[in-house]
């Protein structure tokens, strides 16, 4: 049987593409893309032509049964994605979950990850991490995703677009608080590459102040609770106790 090769691909630089990840790219039967135009155009910068086949989340269930039969009959297949590691905020999953159930080799060929770069350079505690993707569309789902992370004590990361990333910033500096120590990370390994921040409430300042910083794509990470966060939090609640006898 074939192996199904998990491919990542670079997150704006084009010369993180590795060495072993090209290889696999020219050498495979047939390359299963989120987007195969893009693709293509990652392929012909390299100077590589492969069968390419459309996998995105709107066909990736009917599409896994007749891709794990292909694998089985001794095709090797790479899965990619449009940036970066597939399944990592992007389809995947049911495809290499049906190769794993029918018993078929799934290797990965590591490379660029936004939220891993972005967690490299922050300078936020990197021990243990809490990796939450995009958070909800809408704004009450949004504050309610965040009120529930708010005594996390791991450092969080974020998936974060263009459109939404001033809400998103507003609505996590009023669930943390405005000094939790917080960096925003944009356009990782392109022309604009930034990073900023030393807390929520300095990087609403920054992105409200400045339209370029609101272009691209973010990754936004925000320290975990830490004990000071408790010991205000179980100070407060000693203040309000005490004050509590003295109230009607
Ligand atoms: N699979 C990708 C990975 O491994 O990072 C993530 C795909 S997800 C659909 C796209 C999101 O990843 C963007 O909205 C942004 O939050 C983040 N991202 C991708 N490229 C980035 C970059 N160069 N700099 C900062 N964030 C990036």
């Amino acid at each position: 049987a074939g192996t199904l090769y998990v491919v990542a691909t670079p997150i704006g630089h084009l010369g993180d593409l590795s060495v072993r990840a090209l290889e696999t790219l020219r050498t495979v039967d047939a390359i299963c893309a989120e987007d195969t135009r893009h693709t293509r155009q990652l392929l012909s910068h390299f100077g590589l032509e492969r069968p390419l086949l459309a996998l995105h989340e709107h066909n990736e269930d009917a599409q896994a049964a007749s891709l794990v039969r292909r694998l089985a009959e001794g095709e090797s297949l790479a899965l990619v994605s449009d940036a970066g590691t597939p399944l990592v905020s992007d389809p995947g999953y049911r495809l290499v979950r049906a190769a794993r159930a029918a018993g078929l080799r799934v290797s990965p060929v590591p490379g660029a990850c936004a939220a891993i770069a972005a967690l490299s350079v922050a300078g936020l505690p990197s021990d243990r991490f809490v990796f939450e993707g995009f958070l909800p569309a809408k704004g009450a789902a949004r504050r309610d995703r965040l009120a529930r992370l708010v005594s996390e004590p791991r450092t969080l990361l974020f998936y974060e677009s263009g459109h939404r990333i001033e809400d998103s910033l507003a609505d996590m500096a009023a669930a943390f608080g405005p000094e939790r120590p917080a960096v925003l990370a944009r356009e990782l390994t392109k022309l604009f590459e930034t990073v900023l921040g030393e807390t929520l409430g300095e990087l609403v300042e920054q992105v409200g102040a400045d339209p370029n910083q609101r272009k691209g794509e973010f990754v936004v990470m925000v320290q975990g609770a830490g004990e000071d966060a408790d010991a205000r939090i179980s100070e407060g609640r000693r203040v309000y106790a005490t004050l509590s006898t003295h109230l009607p």
